[in-house]
């Protein structure tokens, strides 16, 4: 089937500043893909330059098939949500998400059945007659989103959708979008977030980008288990980054390494080249013990920092050899004690060995 969405090479330049660089992407039908990325990285960008609001300098793009490069946004056939849902605050809710199916000639009848159908989706049913100032934040996001349904589109764009609504109602929301994505099989999803919870729940592909740049694509779970850059290591999983060098293979899919004055065993391609190279390990991944004897894996430091977070302690401790490294261990025991001596141990699967160049961000 063709993708729902295909930027090749799209590129994107303000004021001779390239924001968004050679960015290739598809989105398949049923699919939904995240744009992942820090502030400023080309998120919005992107998305502007799949709905047509923003000229590409070079590359195309292409919707179901069909070369619109250069056509306007109302040709498109999309729908759009964005983080503040710009409703029109002078319509009710249900003329909201008629606008759309109006201003392209659906039929009166047609309009009356979208609108229900479209708000039913969204559980917003009985609030049709509403004005949108009578609603709260996530209400108006959930019209926001019916609205843009309302024109049926085979695209569907979201620019950090949540962002607006505080943590609890941003779960729900995730949740109800994760539903409306299964029931629109036929739809492709471009979602655009800065959230890597948001990313990791929602979405089939995540598409990483730093500074205009695609830095890695992939399924959720092979970029949080085998991030295949320290970029998106750290990005996606708040991984702590270490500088090491590749000794050689251990045995498949596990190499040794050599950081500072100790030899480690993380995992990474039995063919990895010998030489500079980072290892990256999540906070979580990591355990503090007090026991100094020898064994694999260990690297002793001292704790320099401890924060309760309710759930968990997030302790940081500086390497004998220099770095620091950040701990997330369950709030049970007894808490770590800043300035103390431990020593930090992971099981070499849980270390994962990535290119030494950093993506400038
Ligand atoms: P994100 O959505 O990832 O936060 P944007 O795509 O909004 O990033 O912006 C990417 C870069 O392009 C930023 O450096 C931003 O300042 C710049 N930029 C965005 N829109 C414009 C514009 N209309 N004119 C000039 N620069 C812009
Ligand atoms: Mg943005």
């Amino acid at each position: 089937m063709t993708p729902g969405i295909e930027l090749d090479q799209a590129t994107v330049t303000y004021q001779r500043n390239t924001v968004l660089d050679g960015f290739s992407l598809t989105v398949d039908a049923g699919e939904l893909v995240a744009v992942l990325g820090p502030s400023g990285s080309g998120k919005t960008t992107a998305l502007r330059a799949v709905a047509g609001f923003v000229p590409l300098a070079s590359g195309t793009v292409r919707l179901s098939g069909r070369d619109v490069t250069g056509m306007p946004p109302h040709r498109r056939d999309l729908g759009l949500v964005v983080q503040s849902y710009a409703l029109f605050p002078h319509m009710s809710v249900a003329e909201n998400v008629a606008f759309g199916p109006k201003s392209r000639g659906v039929r009166k009848v047609d309009i009356a059945e979208r609108v229900r159908e479209s708000l039913a989706m969204v559980g917003m049913a009985s609030f049709a007659d509403r004005a949108p100032r009578q609603l709260s934040g996530g209400q108006q996001q959930r019209v926001a989103i019916a609205r843009a349904l309302a024109v049926k589109p085979k695209v569907l764009l979201l620019d950090e959708p949540l962002s607006a609504l505080d943590a609890a109602l941003r779960s729900e929301m995730t949740a109800e979008i994760d539903r409306l994505h299964r029931a629109l099989p036929a739809v492709s999803i471009l979602y655009v977030t800065h959230d890597q919870t948001e990313a990791l729940t929602l979405a089939d592909r995540i598409a990483v980008l730093a500074a205009g740049k695609l830095v890695d694509v992939g399924t959720a779970q092979d970029l949080y288990l085998r991030p295949p850059s320290a970029f998106t290591a750290s990005f996606l999983g708040a991984a702590n980054v270490l500088p090491v060098q590749v000794l050689g293979a251990e045995r498949t899919n596990v190499l040794r390494i050599q950081l500072g004055e100790h030899i480690l065993t993380a995992a990474g391609p039995a063919d990895h080249r010998p030489g500079a190279a980072q290892l990256a390990i999540r906070p979580h991944r990591l355990r503090i013990e007090t026991d100094h004897s020898d064994g694999t894996n260990r690297l002793p430091g001292r704790i320099s920092a401890v924060q309760w977070r309710g759930s968990s302690f997030r302790t940081t401790v500086a390497l004998d050899g220099g770095g620091e490294v950040v701990v997330e261990s369950p709030a049970t025991g007894s808490a770590p004690t800043a300035g103390e001596r431990a020593v930090l141990v992971f099981d070499p699967t849980d270390g994962v060995v990535v290119p030494a160049e950093l993506v400038a961000s």
